[in-house]
């Protein structure tokens, strides 16, 4: 069964806010079995959400709309939808029931248009919306299912989780989807295509392979589609170990995990600490380790020594090492992470130094060379890494390197 989301707004348009509705309610479709076709953005003007609604019927079984259903006068998909449908307006009084009780519980007055927001199309069913005013609307015609909902994400999300998508799975028989996600660092995804091309060749029509590449991480993702989900899970499952044990020392999670919730999980159950001395990353790494719920047990701290002064006096760095070799060097990190080693007591220190850009390079350390140091307990591990252009891209492919190559050493 397939479906079509329209996002209505202006504000999707011109770049204001992002679409995440979308994203959200297809990744909710897929792991129910409903194969969303396409998305489409449109302005909350009549002409556009007429024809997108026609372009729409004329293709999908399912129409899943957010948007345009505030109580003020640009919000206007309330009245297009029910002009669509030749369905005039009217009020639901479970709706206004609604409504009314928001206003009571946190102490404001209604004023008219509130009240507006309890009219629905004649024909229609009224989706109680218990995180907001606005109801939404499920309206059936020609055989396809049309439903609108509130533009504001968390209203969204109650009314496909409450209402929607129970309601979904009732009408539609819906085919079992199951995917399974390893993913991989150090190998990008043409040699990963190369290794596994013979095992990819034989897929069945209902198994699909998929690389997603991300700054030095590429995710596999295996989909299959089918009736019964147990021998589907079988099968993938067999398909998804030969891949691994094809690319087995590039695999670092066989879950969809990020490489900080891996890293935190070795560090977990080894009972190993580290620690940070950051320049270059300015305390991002840290910030990235910790983002990890129950990283404390793990994370000591981090030093930001941004300036040469810091890293001379909190990180031991003389000053003639700098002025030899640069703040960017290898002599540099090395000592920045031996110092929070020690002043941390952790079993692990990184540290990072490097030019993020724009300016800054020179012909011998152009903007993006980047060096980090890991003190563990066999030693200092170091890297030089060019990590071209862009200051933003630079710090993350920074954290993600030191992040990897902490995880090659613990591992
Ligand atoms: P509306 O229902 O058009 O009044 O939307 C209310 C608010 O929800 C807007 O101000 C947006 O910030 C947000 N919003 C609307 N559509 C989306 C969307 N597709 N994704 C994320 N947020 C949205
Ligand atoms: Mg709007």
């Amino acid at each position: 069964m397939n479906a079509i989301v329209l996002s209505i707004g202006d504000e999707l348009l011109i770049g204001q806010t992002l679409n995440t509705n979308a994203a959200w309610m297809g990744s909710e479709l897929n792991k129910n079995g409903v194969e969303l076709i396409e998305v489409l953005t449109i302005s909350d003007t009549a002409k556009s959400i007429l024809e997108a609604l026609k372009y729409a019927e004329s293709k999908a079984k399912l129409v899943l709309i957010t948007g345009g259903l505030g109580p003020t006068k640009d919000d206007i998909t309330k009245k297009v939808f029910a002009d669509y449908f030749n369905a005039p307006l009217i009020e639901n009084k479970e709706a206004l029931k609604n409504v009314e009780g928001f206003f009571k519980r946190y102490n404001r007055d209604m004023l008219p248009v509130n009240k507006l927001q309890a009219l629905v199309p004649t024909g229609c069913e009224m989706l109680l919306n218990k995180a907001g005013t606005a109801p939404g609307m499920w309206m059936e015609s020609n055989n396809v299912v049309f439903v609108s909902m509130p533009g504001v994400p968390s209203e969204m999300k109650y009314l496909m989780e409450h209402e929607v998508l129970p309601k979904i799975k009732k009408k539609f028989k819906l085919p079992v989807i199951v995917h399974q996600t390893m993913m991989t660092q150090g190998i990008g995804e043409s040699y990963i295509a190369d290794k596994i091309s013979d095992i990819e060749n034989a897929l069945p029509q209902y198994i699909k392979l998929a690389y997603l590449p991300s700054p030095g991480i590429v995710k596999l993702r295996l989909t299959g589609r089918g009736e019964n989900e147990a021998s589907l899970l079988k099968e993938i499952d067999f398909i998804f170990s030969k891949i691994e044990n094809r690319i087995s020392k590039h695999v670092f999670s066989k879950i969809e995990s990020k490489l900080e919730e891996v890293l935190g999980g070795v560090f977990r159950d080894k009972k190993l600490t580290v620690s940070t001395a950051e320049s270059l990353t300015c305390g991002a790494l840290a910030s990235r380790i910790t983002t990890v719920p129950g990283s404390s047990e793990y994370f000591s701290g981090s030093i930001v020594a941004y300036s040469n002064d810091v890293k001379i006096n909190q990180l031991n760095v003389s000053k003639d090492t700098i002025e030899r070799n640069g703040a960017v060097s290898e002599e540099v990190v090395t000592q920045m992470a031996l110092t929070a080693k020690s002043l941390f007591g952790t079993d692990y220190a990184v540290a990072t130094s490097g030019i993020a850009g724009p300016g800054g390079g020179t012909d011998e350390k152009p903007v993006g060379t980047v060096w980090i140091a890991i003190a563990g307990p066999r030693g200092v591990f170091t890297e030089k890494f060019q990590m071209g252009k862009g200051r933003d891209r630079v710090v993350e492919k920074t954290i993600f390197s030191a992040l990897s190559r902490l995880l090659q050493l613990v591992n």
